[in-house]
């Protein structure tokens, strides 16, 4: 990390009321093991230092607000990608124990590699559908927390993430600006799944000051049991939202 990234991470650290001293380290770490592997996989459309600190590191810490993920939460990052929000979480919330998840094989093995690399002990990579692991009894209602960046509409979120939870867990879905419609069919998926919107809160991401909203819902009973549809259902006839 140059020390201009240096110097923007410590910035935008200090917007979010973060102290991140301890672990400038390994976040210099991250930044190199995802350039590098950006070269080979092709991991992140993000491929400038600024970008990487800025759209990736600090966007995925946004999730700390609130307090939500202070705590031993076991938590579930649906749609992890090349790890975010789960890694640089990791690392700033080191009580956590962390399931990235993605359907990509290929982005997992890079997730997996790279804890090992930081020495996550507490993150364990899996590969596979939400869908599945909702129906499954090793996964279904077993997480305190469920985290998911940029992976899809709200009312599909709310149906793959609330399965997953236990009664009382909550759900942090990291969204861009979010329009009514979608919070409304939101609204109407999480109470058909067991859930409420707790908590809708709009921000600003430092520095760039780009828009940016947590919507947080809690489980507050248990999913029916025909909750989540198989695989692709979710995504191609959501809940009281019409499919893209
Ligand atoms: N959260 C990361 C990646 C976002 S892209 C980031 O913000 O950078 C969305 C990712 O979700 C893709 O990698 C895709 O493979 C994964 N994904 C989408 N639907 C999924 C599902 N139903 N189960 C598991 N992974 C899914």
């Amino acid at each position: 990390m140059t020390p201009e990234g240096l110097a923007l991470l410590r910035r935008a650290a200090a917007e979010l009321s973060l102290d991140l001293s301890a672990q400038e380290g390994q976040f210099a770490r991250l930044l190199e093991l995802l350039q590098a592997g950006n070269q080979r996989l092709n991991l992140t459309a993000l491929k400038t230092e600024e970008d990487i600190i800025l759209k990736h590191f600090i966007d995925s810490l946004t999730t700390l607000r609130g307090g939500h993920l202070n705590g031993e939460w076991r938590t579930l990052d649906l749609g992890t990608g090349a790890g975010f929000p789960a890694l640089p979480l990791a690392l700033a919330q080191p009580k956590l124990s962390l399931v990235p998840l993605d359907s990509i094989r290929k982005k997992i093995d890079f997730v997996r590699e790279t804890a090992q690399a930081l020495g996550l002990s507490q993150v364990t990579p899996l590969v596979g559908r939400a869908e599945t692991l909702g129906q499954s009894e090793e996964h279904r209602g077993q997480y305190d927390r469920v985290v998911a960046r940029a992976v899809a509409a709200l009312p599909v979120l709310a149906e793959l993430a609330l399965p997953l939870l236990r009664v009382g867990g909550l759900f942090v879905a990291q969204k861009g600006p979010i329009s009514d419609e979608e919070l409304n069919a939101g609204r109407r998926a999480a109470g058909e799944v067991g859930g409420r919107v707790v908590e809708v809160d709009e921000f600003n991401l430092p520095i760039s000051g780009d828009a940016r909203t947590l919507v947080v819902l809690e489980k507050q009973r248990p999913t029916p049991a025909k909750y989540p549809r198989r695989e692709g259902v979710p995504t191609h006839q959501p809940l009281f939202w019409k499919a893209k």
